[in-house]
């Protein structure tokens, strides 16, 4: 099986399946995130892994043409809001408009997110006090980063 073995409808629900619509608008990816860049992934089959913000603008919109790119208009990486995405180019890169590689979080940054979401407190408003994008206030608390301090 590969990308195009599915219909864009099952696409939108293997996406819809793990994502968390914020009141921001933003559509939160909650299943695997890279490592090294803090994107969103969909692993389709053993063999077929895709970028989520990109595969949900594939399924909503259309292909990203070869040699363009995706960026977030929000910043937050892990959004998959096709609304929030838009084509870029290499000239986008080198005027700065595409976001920097995430930032990392310190250790008492981390203790003070998981202290904070005990006390009930929402990731969006964590991540507004700590001025940090969602996704690395999201990668604590689903145990991506910092795994040894959630127990
Ligand atoms: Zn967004």
């Amino acid at each position: 099986m590969k990308l195009k073995d599915f219909t864009t409808d099952q696409l939108k629900a293997k996406l819809l399946a793990k994502t968390d619509i914020q009141e921001s608008g933003c559509w939160i990816w909650t299943g695997g995130i890279l490592k090294n860049d803090g994107f969103g992934q969909l692993r389709l089959t053993s063999t077929c892994a895709i970028l989520a913000h990109k595969l949900s603008y594939i399924a909503h919109k259309h292909p990203v043409p070869n040699g363009k790119y995706l960026i977030h208009t929000c910043n937050h990486r892990l959004c998959i809001n096709p609304d929030h995405l838009r084509i870029a180019d290499k000239k986008d890169f080198a005027s700065g408009v595409i976001p920097r590689k995430p930032r990392s979080l310190t250790e008492d940054q981390a203790r003070e997110i998981i202290r904070l979401r005990k006390t009930g407190m929402r990731l969006t408003h964590i991540a507004e006090q700590f001025n940090l994008p969602y996704y690395l206030v999201a990668a604590v608390m689903h145990g991506k980063t910092w795994r040894r301090l959630g127990k």
